[in-house]
């Protein structure tokens, strides 16, 4: 025991300081050499994030921290969006004796290798927002997933852009053609929010009886600089052409917005609409002062808190839903649902982001 012990002090000095915070706080051989840690007698969950340089991820994060306080040892992870570093860190997180693992893959389709670690050893995976394939997660009884209906937020964006389009296109319209001509920035490609919202918002806007014309689409990998970047290109291009930006979240959004004001928009009479989705107190910020038309709340807060708490359920054996009031569709899925927000309900925001 004592050597083990030895190793795993060793092979902490060349973790992150994460892990070793983590390890140290984590007591699953029970010898209580961790004392003065608060947690040591909790149950350990083993939790990774893509990666915590996410604007959205960063409140999710804050959120799992909140609800493990005091219930559960979590022992959380910054993936760098590295999917090799990830599976690492999950043997690490089952070394250290992870009673149950919370999992937001890098690559949605790393769900296999994730799971064919954690079930020879009967350890639930609770993945959450970024969805696996539905026959991976149907594959292992103790895997399930935590997020959203993606689709869902794709056409509450539509219908915001139908309707805010309706009553502002004698301006908006500016080359008079009766068409929406758009840009737009997509997310992770391969990401299920991402490839269902680039679809569902421009089918939702055309079922509107609304003729749109794509001038650009391009992943910004849902980072604020690199939508800067994209819209910088696109502004240089396309100047005045360019009458909507459609953005797959609120950074990009920002991103874009930040774009658009190096190029004199929003003052004078100079307007772009913009729309995103996440609900991000940066963002509604933005919708105040009238430079974003609206975004579609992304619901970080409950993401947060029904993964810590499926997860710690789990972890202690029991059922998952155990004393909470998540719900689990056919899929093994909790889906927390999106809200479309403008300045008129910004309050529904601000309260998921408090
Ligand atoms: C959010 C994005 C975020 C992504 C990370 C999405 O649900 O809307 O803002 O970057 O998840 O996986
Ligand atoms: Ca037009």
């Amino acid at each position: 025991m004592l050597k083990k012990k030895k190793g795993l002090v060793l092979s902490l000095t060349i973790a992150s300081s994460i892990l070793l915070a983590a390890g140290c706080s984590s007591s699953t051989s029970g010898s209580g050499d961790s004392a003065g840690s608060k947690d040591s007698k909790l149950p350990a969950v083993g939790a990774t994030i893509y990666k915590f340089d996410d604007n959205f991820m960063s409140y999710v994060r804050r959120a799992m921290e909140n609800s493990a306080k005091g219930k559960v040892n979590l022992m959380l992870n910054d993936s760098q969006n590295d999917q090799a570093k990830q599976i690492e860190q999950v043997d690490t997180l089952i070394a250290k004796g992870a009673k149950s693992l919370a999992i937001n893959l890098v690559d949605p389709k790393a769900a296999q290798t994730i799971i064919d670690k954690a079930k020879p050893k009967n350890i639930p995976v609770i993945f959450f927002n970024k969805e696996p394939d539905a026959n991976v997660l149907a594959g292992y009884d103790k895997a399930y997933y935590v997020g959203t209906t993606s689709s869902e937020s794709g056409v509450i964006q539509g219908e915001l852009i139908a309707k805010a389009w309706e009553a502002n296109k004698a301006k908006w319209d500016k080359n008079g053609d009766g068409k929406l001509q758009y840009v737009l920035l997509k997310g992770e490609p391969g990401h299920p929010d991402a490839e269902a919202r680039t679809k569902f918002a421009v089918d939702t806007v055309k079922e509107k009886g609304i003729q749109v014309e794509q001038l650009a689409m391009d992943t910004a990998m849902w980072d604020a600089t690199k939508a800067t970047e994209k819209m910088d290109a696109w502004l240089a291009k396309y100047s005045d052409k360019i009458e909507f930006v459609i953005a797959n979240n609120d950074g990009m959004a920002l991103g874009a917005i930040a774009s658009l004001e190096k190029a004199g928009y929003f003052s004078g009479d100079k307007f772009m609409p913009v729309v995103g989705v996440d609900a991000i107190p940066e963002a509604l910020e933005m919708i105040e002062k009238g430079k974003m038309v609206g975004t579609v709340l992304n619901d970080a807060k409950n993401q947060g808190k029904a993964t810590v708490e499926l997860a710690t359920n789990a972890a202690k054996g029991k059922d998952v839903l155990d004393g909470t009031s998540w719900k689990l569709d056919d899929k093994k899925a909790v889906r927390v649902p999106y809200v479309e927000v403008t300045k008129d309900n910004i309050q529904v925001g601000k309260d998921a982001y408090k």
